[in-house]
């Protein structure tokens, strides 16, 4: 049996809707600019760029079911606190070079999240040609509503995706309109690493991304997939 020098980090993981076993969580690879509204008020042309990929910390996932009331501190270093909500794809079969054709079978459920991001070290990072990093990866920058299973739901292709900031609508599309869809990515991402049970995906945002301050309330939702609700504190 192997000895650690500390009892090893706690698995981070998800809640599933309406189950009680969690779905742990590997990794959580999210997708740049995936709708084309929002790639263009990012000063992006989205017709021209295959999809990029950057990470977040597995430990970085909250559940933020609206039930759970979750709160969110407000991050450090940052001015321009940002909400992007995103379609999450939970991985519960591994494997490399996946064909298109065959990547659904790789996908175990369908969640709700927002990637919550500090804009300006984004940007910052962007502008000079670094990583992304510190942008898109701190504590509880990744909440997550319940995960819903293919075997309950089955999968999901289209459906109004939506956040609003204290009951107001920010962000409201259509998965559909996923520059790149969720077989394409999961195929696309599957040539540059073995994709691993427990990855979780996030998709990419619609336009409409903006500020958060503390004290709002942010709710948001895909068709299907239930709400997510987080308060920031
Ligand atoms: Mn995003």
């Amino acid at each position: 049996m192997t000895e650690f020098v500390f009892t090893p980090p706690t698995q981070p993981s998800l809640a599933i809707a309406g189950d009680t076993q969690r779905f742990p969580v590997r990794r959580v690879i999210c997708v740049g600019r995936n709708y084309e509204a929002h790639a263009r008020e990012m000063g992006k042309d989205p017709t021209r760029e295959a999809p990029f990929f950057f990470f977040k910390p597995a430990d970085a996932v909250v559940d933020a079911s609206p039930e759970l009331e979750t709160t969110i501190p407000y991050p450090p270093l940052t001015q321009n606190f940002h909400h992007e909500i995103e379609l999450v794809v939970a991985i519960g079969k591994g494997g490399a070079n996946i064909p298109e054709s065959q990547s659904l079978e790789h996908v175990w459920g369908y969640g709700v999240g927002i990637d919550l991001t500090r804009r300006d070290l984004q940007f910052v990072a962007r502008d000079a040609g670094r990583p992304w990093d510190w942008g898109k990866g701190f504590d509880q920058a990744a909440p997550i509503a319940a995960l819903h299973p293919v075997r309950a739901q089955g999968h999901l292709d289209s459906g109004r995706i939506w956040l609003a900031v204290n009951g107001r609508v920010k962000q409201d599309q259509d998965v559909k309109d996923l520059i790149w869809s969720v077989p394409e990515i999961i195929a696309i991402a599957s040539q540059a690493m073995k994709l691993m049970p427990g990855d979780i995906i996030m998709t990419g945002t619609p336009a409409g991304v903006g500020p958060m301050v503390r004290g709002d309330v942010v709710t948001g939702g895909v068709a299907g997939l239930g709400e997510i609700k987080i308060k920031i504190v």
